[in-house]
């Protein structure tokens, strides 16, 4: 029976000041899965790792999208998808995203690569509709199309990839829980006119810096003055870790998605990995446990590994 192994990357959603829009695939962490093609109707989730996911294909994001792939497809066959997940679900790292995303992907050549990676896109999004009650593609994008990717709308869905700087990443995920829901619930509903003037300014500087390969640019509009300042609260040490990575020589950062990750970008591997040891020692001197990665921008997207025909 037809089968396929893929490797699906984590992803930094939002970039600091491209709430919604912007979105970044990373070569570390990422998750592998392996999906069959069945003849029988049935969709079949099976997780390897030990998150203590639900099975339930309505309840996983990516049994949500097989079923929504085989009836909007009118599939005869059915799935079955076995998860090995190495992003934890929860770290703001596109853990939902990458399952939803891998599923879509997958299945879509196992049916004989029938829909375009828009159409790939909009199945995904069922999964983070389940995981977040948004049908949002800031994760799902970079993770197929790989690099970074804007989001210019998602209804239509209509998705810019962008240059790929040679970058690197350093990341923290300190374990803390942030729901998805209890982040956006606390944003504000409106905004100030000087704040988005604000904002749009730094959004179309980093666009342009990240166009141009203009580092500097890229650093100095790395700046959010309308979603960090709120959610920032939820993070603890937040404030130490981003001045304390400015000094240390990182461009800039903030929070990965909706937290609690935090991630820096640098210029030089060795600056990341630097500033990956520091965000470590500050989480465990206040004896909160974290996980660190040290990565480059993933200019792929999910991979094939093996296929079988
Ligand atoms: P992240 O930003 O890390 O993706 P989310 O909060 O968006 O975290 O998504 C995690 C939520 O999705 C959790 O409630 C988890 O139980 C649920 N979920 C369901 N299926 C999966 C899956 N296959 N992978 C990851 N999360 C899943």
């Amino acid at each position: 029976m037809k089968s396929i192994k893929i490797k699906v990357p984590a992803t930094v959603a939002n970039l600091v000041c491209g709430f919604d829009i912007l979105g970044m695939a990373i070569n570390e962490p990422y998750d592998e899965m392996e999906v069959r093609l069945l003849e029988t109707p049935d969709i079949i989730v099976r997780h390897t790792d030990g998150f203590n996911l639900p099975e339930e294909a309505s309840k996983n994001v990516a049994g949500i999208v097989l079923m929504k792939m085989q009836e909007h497809l009118h599939l005869k066959n059915g799935f079955e998808v076995i998860i090995h997940k190495h992003i934890k679900p929860g770290s703001g790292l596109g853990s939902s995203a990458a399952s939803a995303a891998g599923a879509a992907f997958a299945a879509n050549i196992l049916i004989g690569n029938i829909l375009s990676r828009e159409e790939t896109i909009h199945f995904a999004m069922f999964g983070e509709e389940l995981a977040s009650g948004v049908r949002h593609a800031d994760n799902i994008a970079p993770c197929i199309y790989g690099g970074i990717t804007l989001v210019k709308s998602s209804d239509p869905i209509d998705i810019i990839s962008l240059n790929t700087p040679g970058l690197f990443i350093a990341a923290v995920h300190p374990q803390v829980e942030v729901k998805t829901s209890d982040a956006r619930q606390i944003l504000k509903k409106n905004i100030q006119l000087k704040d988005a003037i604000t904002q749009w300014g730094n959004i179309a500087g980093l666009i342009a810096g990240i166009e141009k390969n203009d580092l500097f640019l890229i650093g100095r509009s790395l700046n959010d003055v309308i979603v960090e300042p709120v959610r920032s609260i939820l993070i603890p040490e937040f404030d130490t870790i981003k001045r304390k990575s400015l000094e240390m020589g990182a461009l800039g950062g903030g929070i990965s998605g909706s937290g609690p990750s935090v991630f820096m970008l640098t210029e030089k591997k060795k600056t990341a990995g630097d500033i990956a040891m520091m965000m470590k020692s500050v989480y465990d001197q206040i004896n909160i446990n974290s996980m660190v990665y040290v990565s480059d921008i993933n200019s792929t997207g999910i991979i094939i590994e093996e296929q079988n025909n």
